[in-house]
């Protein structure tokens, strides 16, 4: 059996209006009340205009919320960006930075995700940062390197006590949305591996309490596997979690993969 907590998670990106999103976390909910969240963590991440209802209709000890995205001031000059202080008068407690498309469609730089990051845990929000090679990166064979370099900007500042708030989810970029290839999981379990060494180096034993979530074409046919793998401790799922039924069945068979 496979020890600690596991974590499932799913960012809806620019899909779900507000309808949708309420009606998939209601199923969601519903679906997944059984399972015991002393044993594992359940998260969503809805479109912004998604987030009221979505906060509305969800029980966070069953589901947690949280923002796509999220501007680094309290308030401001800064047309367009929504902040900390605003997600957090909505009851949303966790925001992820860095995710691929932001990287490499908006130019989001390792600096701009430290900068939310740094925001997020000065206003007691939940840190999920994303990191990833791409293709090239692994061509080239500095994959690690620019992991490392990855998690050492955007986490430069957090002190050992913030640590274990933050999350990490490993998403190599090639492996990401509907021209994506999974990664192998020998392949995931090298990288989560180093990822949790960069993590331990930067602070110690605080470093082994984040979780490092594998992203990237997570689907049926290879979520057990995944899963299984020792230095994996959750899924982040995209396309395979959108409908409520199937991500359940994913979850309750990973779990079982894991001996829950
Ligand atoms: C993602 O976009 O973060 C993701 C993991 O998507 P998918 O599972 O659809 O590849």
């Amino acid at each position: 059996m496979k020890a600690g907590k596991l974590y499932f998670g799913s960012n809806l990106k620019m899909y779900k209006g507000v309808a949708d999103t309420a009606a998939y976390l209601t199923e969601l909910q519903r679906l997944t009340a059984d399972l015991n969240r002393e044993g594992i963590e359940l998260f969503i991440l809805p479109s912004y205009t998604a987030l009221p209802e979505a906060a509305r209709v969800t029980d966070q000890s069953l589901v947690r919320l949280g923002a796509q995205n999220m501007g680094w001031e309290e308030e401001g000059q800064f047309t367009g960006e929504i902040s900390c202080r605003m997600l957090r008068e909505l009851g949303i407690g966790m925001v992820m930075a860095g995710h691929s498309e932001r990287r490499h469609v908006f130019r989001e730089t390792d600096e701009d995700e430290q900068r939310k990051v740094r925001c997020a845990l000065d206003h007691g929000m939940i840190p999920l940062l994303c990191v990833g090679e791409t293709a090239e990166d692994k061509r080239y064979g500095i994959s690690r390197e620019v992991l490392t370099m990855q998690l050492k900007i955007g986490l430069y500042g957090v002190s050992r006590e913030e640590a274990p708030r933050v999350r990490v989810a490993y998403e190599p970029v090639w492996s990401i949305g509907v021209n994506g290839t999974p990664a192998e999981p020998a392949y995931a379990e090298t990288m989560h591996a180093a990822i949790k060494e960069v993590l331990r180096g930067m602070f110690g034993e605080a470093g082994s309490r984040i979780p490092v979530l594998y992203g990237g074409s997570v689907n049926p046919g290879n979520a057990r596997e995944l899963i299984a793998l020792p230095s994996v401790d959750g899924l982040y799922v995209g396309r395979a979690a959108w409908q409520a039924d199937k991500f359940n069945i994913l979850i309750r068979d990973a779990l079982a993969a894991c001996g829950r």
